[in-house]
């Protein structure tokens, strides 16, 4: 079982370096984020062990359940998943130290009263839904720039870069599109030059689109499946509002 994860994490690597070498980058410059939703502790300690030490969880009662477990390990907890406000207090309980998914002015107004209140600070991305897709979450392309603007004025919150979702689906240009898209924001708000805003990072590309991230610019790609396996909860469930 420990094999499985291991082998999983080298092919992943394998990629990586295929894709930098084919692109021109370092893989050293592409961090991988194991995004862990359903998957049980004792299969996350395996790859922590192994150095793999940055994950993520979308939902906050799994991060907390898990966190519990995993705290003898040292490893960096973001957040990838929809967060509502009335679990902000909960989820600075666990150690988490970039939520991904700010996509929204009044969670960031939110989490800047709580983070203020327990003075604390926070690294954010700013999840943009470049697929146009309804089912998702994420702020829309044109009131990106907007909302970096209003986030940037709370001064517990640091804009680290910016998040997506490729559309899923078989036709890599689609999917090319939406990357390109985040890569643009992230030049225009670049060029605004807004104190406190940093646009080092950004975090797209999954299991089964990650090439196509890192060709197009990848930071940070976010890998469930391929490492862990098939999950028995279908995505909607952690992607829509409806559950
Ligand atoms: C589940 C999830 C991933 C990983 O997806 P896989 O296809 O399993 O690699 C990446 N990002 C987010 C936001 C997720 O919810």
């Amino acid at each position: 079982m420990s094999k499985d994860i291991l082998a999983n994490i080298a092919v992943i690597n394998n990629r990586i370096n295929n894709t930098c070498t084919r692109y021109g980058r370092n893989p050293d410059d592409i961090k991988l984020l194991l995004a862990t939703k359903t998957v049980p502790a004792a299969r996350i300690k395996i790859a922590l062990a192994a150095g793999y030490t940055l994950i993520a969880e979308n939902k906050v009662q799994e991060l907390k359940e898990k966190h519990e477990m995993l705290r003898e390990i040292p490893h960096t907890n973001h957040f990838i998943g929809h967060l509502q406000t009335n679990k902000i207090k909960d989820l600075l309980k666990h150690d988490v130290s970039c939520i991904q998914s700010l996509d929204r002015l009044d969670l960031a107004e939110k989490l800047h009263q709580r983070l203020q209140f327990e003075n604390k600070t926070m690294d954010v991305l700013i999840q943009v839904n470049t697929s146009f897709e309804e089912s998702k979450f994420g702020v829309s392309p044109d009131k990106a720039i907007d909302l970096v603007k209003q986030v940037a004025r709370l001064d517990t919150l640091t804009i680290k870069g910016l998040m997506t979702i490729g559309m899923l689906s078989a036709e890599g240009e689609k999917v090319r599109k939406c990357f390109r898209l985040l890569r643009d924001i992230r030049q225009q708000v670049a060029r605004l030059q807004i104190e406190g805003v940093y646009m080092q990072e950004l975090s797209m590309g999954m299991s089964g689109d990650l090439e196509i991230a890192i060709a197009e610019g990848a930071t940070i790609i976010r890998v469930g499946t391929a490492i862990f396996g098939e999950r028995p909860t279908p995505d909607s469930y952690y992607w829509n509002e409806c559950n």
